[in-house]
């Protein structure tokens, strides 16, 4: 015995607190019309969480409360309060009983407990169906409502056997799966879109560190290209220095001698008696030594502004490259944002003085300050290059006039070295007599002369030399500006041959100076490629990429996640559909078979069955989608139940051309089939034997005693018979008050109440 007591409070004409045991398996409610009787049935409806008001024959909620009377005020709530035995588990909870509540408010709002703690009204549904009292109300055939299985529509009629066959609970799980199914596809839909979303930031920056991957792989390149340049360079420069000077000591020294001896023949020959003779010769020998010394003089010069120029043009070459890169190169957002912002006041300031000469002032400053803002972000070097292009001009300028200056002196050596040479040469002949002084003088220059050309052509050299000792430092402050102190790493690189063998110094000597240019030019493709790719600070684009991989790693996961949970709730669906299919059919035909054993028990003879027919639920799109992804249309989706029925020795077929009480036995037949197969744990029949002759109410009373068996009763009835099975009888009163009043009573006193 499940059911062990109602209680009810302000429930409609129940306006005081009035309690009903049900130790019996048969409890039997009597009463005058409009006593109440049909509220208690209602007040079962109400605490199992019936949700039509319109079943329970009010409008609102509040059609639900105690309404008033001329002596009792109207109540604030109702409240209806079911205890279930529980001692064997039927429901899955555990507690020894299980006592639901339910209170309804004026407001409207509705309040569930369970065994005191507030749940929810879903809570209770899936408890009571885990018991097969289900939520369509089977098991309570209110008044009038007997054959509301047979008016029922097929579809209809297929929910109520399902809630009979227990069915409810895998409906209740296949609607979460389904819920649950179009959450996760939701999110599926969100996290894809998310995905979507950083993907192209993604990629950009996949670039990016594909160019920072380049750059660093430019820059290692660019690092031995340097050590190697700079390294051969420098060794180089040293070993010529080196050497040049050391070839210098030489003739610098012989000169010197020799200058001496030539002052000292001079002299000689000064004393000499040709003295006349011998000025216009010394005479000549100066105006040699004068315009050399101006032609040497120019030419180092000359020398000197070659190499600036050079210098220059190297830097001017560099700058340019450097402006091409720059030119169509975006001006940072930061500072484009501020002088946007400061504009913006500048011009709210203006316009809030509404002066067309503070308007004016404040135009000309903003094309003023736009103009210096475009130079600034052009840069400083354009300043730079201005002034070296200036000086560039200058310096070529220069040149010219020292070229011109060495071809002058040049010309003009030229010219006194023939005169010193004629005058030389008729004394040479002249003088076969053997003047020695004289001699001396001629030979002494020549070898001033010899000498000092050696000496110019070792002083060219260092001056190239020093050049290619500009050029290196200049390179080396690159270097630095490039790599920092990996700069200095030439210090220590040791240049090797192709076989990997350490060169010596003279082979790095000896190398032609071409493939040091083709080094050179290396350096500077290598320097053109990494400022292309300018990227900003490395560490930064890395760890916003590492963040931007991550979330998108985890997005990805995460949708791994939600797919596979869509095939899982999907496969719990199928089978949920496959399992229902299959218990509502193993569980029509036991019903149809006990429909009709109750028919034929009922009618003395007939036929009585139930069909399961396609419903008019055509070739839905929900089939459609069922096949695609299950390839399988459960049947329970589709199939409704009707009822065909054969009275015996009548022609009567079709359900509507039964009489009253045909449709009454018939009803009862098939309420009784179905409690039969899946008894639930009490079934309230209101009046259902309102309809029945003598004859059959006797039958009727039989079949309730077999039925009470398995689920406990509670008969609302007027009928002697249904009371006289019952083992608790309930009479309900109403006085002058409206208020409904319970009492126990016996079968004689039942009887009289009713009427
Ligand atoms: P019958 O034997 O004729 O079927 P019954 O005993 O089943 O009658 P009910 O239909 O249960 O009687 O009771 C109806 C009575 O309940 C009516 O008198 C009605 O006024 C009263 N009633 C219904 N709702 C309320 C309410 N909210 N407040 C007060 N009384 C109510």
């Amino acid at each position: 015995m499940y059911l062990k007591e109602l209680t009810i409070n302000g429930f409609k004409s129940f306006a005081k607190k009035s309690e009903l045991g049900f130790s019996s398996s048969i409890t039997a409610i009597v009463g005058p019309n409009g006593s109440g009787k049909s509220n208690v049935a209602e007040s079962f409806r109400f605490v199992l969480g019936e949700q039509s008001v319109k079943s329970m024959r009010g409008k609102r909620g509040e059609d639900l409360i105690w309404g008033g009377s001329s002596e009792v005020a109207r109540g604030n709530r109702a409240s209806v309060v079911v205890t279930l035995d529980n001692t064997n588990r039927v429901f899955p909870v555990d507690f020894t009983e299980v006592v639901i509540e339910r209170v309804v408010h004026r407001d409207g709002q509705n309040d569930y407990l369970l065994n005191d703690s507030v749940v929810r009204l879903k809570d209770i549904q899936e408890l009571l169906a885990s018991a097969n009292i289900g939520s369509t109300g089977h098991h309570i055939i209110s008044q009038g409502e007997a054959d509301r299985i047979l008016l029922a529509n097929a579809k209809e009629r297929r929910e109520m056997i399902e809630d009979a066959l227990g069915l409810k609970i895998y409906q209740y799980k296949k609607q979460e799966s389904e819920r649950k199914l179009q959450k996760t596809e939701e999110n599926v839909a969100q996290v894809e879109s998310l995905r979507r979303e950083v993907a192209p930031h993604l990629k950009y920056l996949e670039k990016q560190i594909q160019k920072i991957e380049k750059s660093l792989q430019l820059q290692e390149q660019l690092k031995i290209t340097y050590a190697e340049y700079l390294k051969r360079e420098d060794v180089y420069i040293a070993y010529h220095h080196d050497r040049l000077l050391a070839e210098k000591r030489g003739p610098e020294g012989q000169l010197k001698l020799v200058k001496q001896s030539l002052e000292e023949a001079k002299i000689q020959l000064r004393k000499s008696e040709a003295k006349q003779e011998a000025d216009v010769l010394l005479e000549a020998e100066e105006a040699v030594q004068l315009v050399a010394k101006a032609r040497q003089l120019a030419e180092r010069e000359q020398s000197k502004c070659e190499g600036q120029i050079a210098l220059l043009q190297r830097r001017l070459e560099e700058q340019e490259r450097r402006n091409k890169l720059t030119s169509g190169k975006a001006i940072p957002y930061h500072d484009m944002k501020s002088l946007i912002v400061s504009l913006e006041q500048q011009v709210e300031k203006a316009m809030a003085r509404d002066e067309v000469t503070y308007l004016q002032r404040t135009l000309s400053d903003i094309i003023h300050r736009l103009k210096l803002f475009l130079e600034r972000s052009e840069g400083v070097s354009d300043v730079g290059v201005k002034i070296d292009k200036e000086e560039m001009e200058k310096l070529i300028i220069e040149l010219k006039a020292l070229v011109k200056r060495v071809e002058v002196a040049t010309a003009d050596e030229t010219k006194a070295r023939q005169v010193y040479d004629e005058i030389a040469q008729k004394r040479v002949q002249e003088a076969t007599d053997g003047r020695e002084a004289e001699r001396a003088v001629f030979r002494f220059v020549g070898e001033v002369r010899e000498l000092e050309t050696k000496l110019e052509r070792i002083d060219r050299e260092l001056s190239i030399l020093e050049r290619d000792r500009a050029e290196f430092k200049q390179e080396l402050q690159e270097a630095v500006a490039l790599l920092g102190r990996a700069s200095s790493d030439y210090y220590t690189y040791e240049v090797k041959n192709a076989d990997g063998q350490i060169v010596s110094e003279v082979e790095v000597v000896e190398e032609p100076r071409d493939a040091q240019r083709t080094r050179r030019h290396e350096l500077e493709k290598l320097k053109i490629r990494l400022e292309e790719l300018g990227i900003g600070t490395i560490e930064d684009v890395i760890k916003e990429y590492k963040d931007a991989k991550e979330r998108d790693e985890f997005l990805a996961h995460e949708l791994d996640d939600l797919t596979s949970s869509i095939t899982k709730l999907r496969e719990l669906i199928t089978e949920l559909e496959m399992k229902l299919d299959e218990q509502f059919g193993a569980g029509i035909e036991k019903i149809s078979s006990e429909f009709n054993h109750f028919f034929t028990l009922m009618f003395g003879g007939g036929e009585a069955e139930l069909l399961r027919v396609a419903t008019k639920i055509e070739e839905s799109e929900e089939d459609e989608e069922n096949k695609k992804e299950n390839g399988f249309i459960p049947k329970s989706s589709k199939d409704g139940i009707e009822l065909s029925v054969k009275l015996p020795n009548k022609q009567v077929r079709g359900l509507e051309m039964l009489s009253g009480g045909e449709r009454a036995l018939t009803s009862i037949a098939l309420i009784f089939a179905m409690s039969q197969v899946n008894p639930p744990p009490f079934i309230i029949l209101d009046e259902t034997d309102a309809a029945l002759d003598e004859a059959n109410s006797r039958r009727y009373g039989d079949m309730i005693e077999a039925l009470s068996a398995k689920s406990q009763l509670i008969l609302i009835t007027h009928n002697r018979e249904t009371m006289s099975r019952a083992g608790i009888l309930y009479g309900v009163t109403m006085g002058g008050d409206g208020i409904s009043k319970l009492l126990s009573v016996k079968l004689d006193e039942a009887v009289a109440v009713a009427k």
